[in-house]
């Protein structure tokens, strides 16, 4: 019988990346700053006049900073439990995903 074919799912380890934490603006909403108030802290607030529902809280780009200020160094999420909406919608192995990695040389 052959062996099946790994899904992208499969090839890529979240534990020890954390590229897409590092590449892209996230953006929390005032719901995910409800849920979790560390973002109220540690985001900066949108001005009003960009501000939307779904964008409320910049964390990344911020100064001083190369990814958003919850990616420990251990390459893991501080606020995983309670993170972003667009965190959690984030998917492994999109093309989002793998020019991310591409980005930061994590083969
Ligand atoms: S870039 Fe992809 S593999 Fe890396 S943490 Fe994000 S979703 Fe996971
Ligand atoms: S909140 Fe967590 S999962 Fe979302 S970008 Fe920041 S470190 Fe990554």
């Amino acid at each position: 019988m052959s062996s099946i074919d790994p899904s992208p799912v499969q090839e890529y380890n979240c534990l020890d990346c954390g590229a897409c934490c590092g590449c892209y603006p996230i953006f929390a909403s005032e719901s995910d700053a409800d849920r979790e108030p560390k973002i109220k802290d540690e985001g900066i607030l949108v001005e009003n006049f960009l501000k939307t529902d779904r964008q409320a809280y910049r964390l990344y780009p911020l100064p001083f900073l190369k990814a958003c200020p919850f990616l420990a160094e251990t390459k893991l999420c501080r606020i995983y439990e309670t993170r972003p909406e667009v965190c959690r919608k984030f998917e492994v192995g999109s093309e989002q995903c793998i020019r991310a990695r591409a980005r930061l040389g994590i083969k």
